[in-house]
């Protein structure tokens, strides 16, 4: 039996028919034998439209009163997919990002992650529920909610993986993976099944929102491998992974959708010499 952290970012739950989408893949990976940890994002654009409320009542807002606004994106989103798991037949336990242990220091909207104690989730997971978590929030020493920063559920997503041994930290967006650039703006971009961690940190740096460049850093320093897929579609999706391992210790892919070793890394670097001549 694997254990699968798996993040949806807000894309993916934009709405009440995908979070029940969401929730159906859940539990289809759960019933195909796996224990499973879900990071969400908040829905839609929720994270924006906080703010543009914030910015109605007051220009210049405290930064702790922001980042106890913005958690509550990822609140909403986690309670309704335990719900709709609940609806499907299966038992999820949702959790805050300080119920899940996330302790951060006290950058209000840029913390960074101190410690992971997710002895709550794993609990969860003993009782065969499905452990929900909120991405993008954890807790400072004075017990403030505090923010990761735009684009952090990724980091929570590889953190939580991290701290509960995870098998993979999938990555579920509303893209087949990562591209050689983003496809919905070159067309002519091809998806790239196998990339390091290095390749995907100069991308994460060079503004590619796909993964958050703190989640990457994260993944590199702990050998986390990452599975990058959609979440609207079976397509093979990315690993970010160390060359030394086998994909085949990967749970979760459809079978001979992965190449062995990465070799479209020589096709990014051949791209990446193209855009520069
Ligand atoms: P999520 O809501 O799942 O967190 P994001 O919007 O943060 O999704 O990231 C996914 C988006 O990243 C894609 O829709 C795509 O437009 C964009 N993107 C930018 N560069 C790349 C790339 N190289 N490969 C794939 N997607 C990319
Ligand atoms: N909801 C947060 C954002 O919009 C975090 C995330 O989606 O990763 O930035
Ligand atoms: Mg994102």
């Amino acid at each position: 039996m694997a254990l699968i952290v798996q993040k949806y970012g807000g894309s993916s739950v934009a709405d009440s028919d995908s979070i029940k989408r969401v929730a159906k893949r859940i539990i289809d990976t759960k019933r195909a034998g796996n224990d499973i940890a879900v990071v969400v994002s908040a829905m839609g654009d929720t994270t924006d439209d906080l703010i543009d409320q914030a910015m109605d009542v007051d220009s210049n807002p405290p930064a702790r009163e922001m980042d106890m606004l913005m958690t509550a994106g990822e609140r909403i989103s986690m309670s309704l997919l335990a719900m709709s798991i609940h609806a499907q037949g299966e038992h999820a336990h949702s959790f805050t990002g300080s119920q899940a242990g996330f302790m951060t220091d006290a950058r209000y909207g840029a913390a960074h992650i101190r410690h992971v104690h997710p002895q709550r989730v794993m609990k969860a997971l003993d009782r065969g529920e499905v452990g929900i978590v909120a991405g993008f929030q954890g807790v400072n020493a004075d017990g403030d909610a505090t923010t990761l920063g735009r684009g952090g559920s990724d980091t929570s997503a590889v953190a939580l993986a991290v701290a509960l041994n995870a098998d993979v930290c999938e990555i579920y967006t509303d893209v087949d993976g990562v591209f050689t650039a983003d496809p919905r703006i070159v067309p002519t971009a091809r998806r790239i099944a196998r990339i390091s961690y290095e390749e995907m940190l100069e991308m994460a740096a060079g503004g590619s929102k796909v993964l958050a460049l703190r989640c990457v850093e994260y993944a590199q320093r702990f050998r986390m491998p990452i599975h990058v897929r959609s979440s609207f579609s079976h397509r093979p999706g990315t690993l970010i992974m160390p060359d030394d391992v086998d994909v085949d210790k990967i749970p979760n892919l459809e079978t001979g959708q992965l190449p062995d070793r990465p070799a479209a890394h020589t096709d990014r670097q051949r791209d990446m010499t193209e855009g520069r001549s």
